[in-house]
């Protein structure tokens, strides 16, 4: 079978945590391998821990500074990689610089982007995806018409894992590559950093909407999230009245996550929040309004106010734990 590339993110030696699950929807349409930027003298113990998660083979690009250079050198290291290893298809996460990178090599590679896909069937010719398409509006089947298909994978789409293999090196250069490239310059710490699980990666994610009504009462989202070990999302409403941040924005313009269980508090379900959530496993409203579209796609709905339901659900949870 052909080779299928995934881009592999990590920082600070540490593989970004879609990685396994890139490589088995790799293993899937193909013989999995990866590709990885690193600063000159890197790669070996990642390429190692890549073989461990399915890569039959790592095509690895040094690079003078490559943890402090945004999106270029990746954009390079994956067209040498397809240059190199002629693969059916490649698959990157949905995170923002995964999705900006496959757009890039796109262009590059004249290859066929597919983004926000749920499902890969098939191999070679026969791979066909399922996606969300115009805002989470339909849920298609496509294909690529022409040129390599190049995918970014929503996150807890594909169960398993590909079997471990031997993560050969194939060293990659991309040296003779000399598109701009925008540098980090300095780094701020953001102050406290979250201890709840990432929102785009989570098993689970509680949400809140503007249904919670300020931001000190929004704290009973978070009490719900901690008593579950899930992640904290909300709605535009809910960050434009400040509430909550910006980065926990979940919909059309925000983060699309795609949880096993997500719980929607106060949330009515416009279709723009829709389309960052509606892919989850199993969804559960709780709202007031009996008529709310939150309970169109939601697997369990409780009409009712949060105020009064959460706190009686945050004692089962714990009674439940012991
Ligand atoms: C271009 C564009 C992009 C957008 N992108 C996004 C996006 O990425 N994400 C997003 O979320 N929205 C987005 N929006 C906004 C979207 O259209 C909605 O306005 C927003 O999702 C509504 O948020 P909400 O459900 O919290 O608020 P509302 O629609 O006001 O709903 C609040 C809900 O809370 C319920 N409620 C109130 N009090 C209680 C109570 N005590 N107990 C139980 N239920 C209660 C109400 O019944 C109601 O259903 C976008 C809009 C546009 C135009």
């Amino acid at each position: 079978m052909a080779q299928v590339l995934i881009l592999a993110q990590h920082v600070d030696g540490e593989l970004a945590a879609s990685t396994g699950e890139l490589l088995a929807a790799a293993a899937i349409a193909g013989d999995p391998a990866a590709v990885i930027v690193v600063d000159e003298g890197d790669g070996a113990e990642l390429a190692a821990k890549l073989g461990s998660l399915g890569a039959q083979n790592v095509y690895v690009a040094s690079t003078p500074n490559a943890s402090g250079t945004l999106i270029t050198p990746q954009v390079a290291a994956m067209h040498a990689a397809v240059q190199a290893a002629s693969p059916s298809a490649v698959i990157v996460g949905s995170d923002t610089d995964s999705r900006e990178i496959a757009a890039r090599l796109a262009v590059r590679a004249d290859g066929a982007l597919l983004h926000d896909v749920e499902g890969i069937e098939g191999s070679g010719d026969s791979l066909v995806v399922s996606q969300q398409a115009f805002g989470g509006s339909y849920s298609v089947r496509a294909v690529a018409a022409r040129g390599i298909p190049i995918i970014s994978l929503r996150p807890n789409s594909v169960e398993g894992a590909a079997p471990a293999a031997a993560g050969t090196v194939i060293p990659i250069d991309i040296a003779g590559d000399t598109a701009p490239a925008s540098t980090i310059s300095g780094r701020h710490e953001k102050g406290e950093q979250s201890e709840r699980p990432s929102l785009q990666t989570a098993d689970i994610v509680v949400s809140g909407g503007r249904g919670l009504g300020s931001q000190e009462k929004f704290v009973l989202v978070e009490q719900l999230a901690d008593s579950l070990g899930a992640a904290v999302g909300a709605s535009r409403a809910a960050v434009d009245a400040g509430y909550v941040d910006h980065t926990m924005q979940v919909g059309q313009t925000g983060v699309t996550v795609s949880p096993t269980l997500y719980i929607a508090l106060g949330i009515s379900g416009a279709i723009q929040h829709r389309a960052g959530m509606q892919s989850a496993k199993t969804i559960i409203a709780i709202n007031k309004d009996a008529d709310s579209p939150i309970f169109d796609i939601a697997d369990f709905g409780v009409v009712g106010d949060i105020f009064t339901v959460v706190p009686q659900l945050i004692e089962a949870v714990k009674a439940r734990k012991g």
